[in-house]
């Protein structure tokens, strides 16, 4: 299937799965080398990261742990404008090695407050892994520590990403070809 219909829009294929899993390949391989002997905390941001998790976990060949948060939004303060709050998080951070595991980072907000969610919970160190990186968009300072792709700014679907709650189920990633 090169072209899917996802309600009003059209998506074509765009990174195809073998492509995406080399990709996971090296990022795994990565960890493995980096994180050795530090008993990692794998932090998986649902629901949009559930593919991204399971592939990655797959190579992850050194002592860890996963867990699973989702991110609630709701609006703050006329400050603060929308905010996103980590629930679901369960384990003690203290003292440890965390990596998030996200789908997508586009501007970085996201990333932005969940990181300083997480530092409230006084864990050594916080890595951040993610499937994908639009760098156009980046709005905010991040260090991101593991890209597996980066990609332009448009709107895409599939391998656990949505489009109106539709097309996370696609093994490939789609990219929008028409409105
Ligand atoms: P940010 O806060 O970095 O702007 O946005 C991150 C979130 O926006 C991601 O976790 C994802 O839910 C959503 N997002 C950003 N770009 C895309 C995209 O191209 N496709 C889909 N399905 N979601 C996206």
């Amino acid at each position: 299937m090169n072209v899917i219909q996802i309600k009003d829009k059209q998506f074509a294929v765009s990174i195809p799965e073998a492509r995406i899993l080399q990709e996971v390949d090296r990022v795994a391989a990565e960890i493995n080398r980096d994180l050795a002997g530090k008993n990692p905390l794998f932090l998986s941001v649902l629901n949009g990261s559930f593919m991204f998790t399971a592939d990655l976990m797959k190579r992850i060949e050194i002592p860890c742990e996963i867990s699973f948060v989702k991110l609630a939004s709701y609006q703050g303060t006329a400050s603060t404008g929308r905010v996103k709050e980590v629930i679901g998080l369960n384990e003690d951070l203290a003292g440890r090695t965390v990596v998030i595991v996200e789908d997508i980072v586009d501007t970085g907000l996201t990333m932005r407050q969940l990181l300083d969610q997480l530092a409230a919970h006084r864990p050594q160190e916080v890595r951040i892994a993610t499937l994908l990186l639009k760098p156009d968009k980046l709005q905010v300072d991040l260090h991101i520590d593991y890209v597996a792709m980066q990609i332009p700014n448009d709107f895409i679907v599939g391998y656990g990403l949505d489009y109106d709650g539709l097309g996370r189920n696609y093994k490939d990633i789609y990219t929008v070809v028409s409105d």
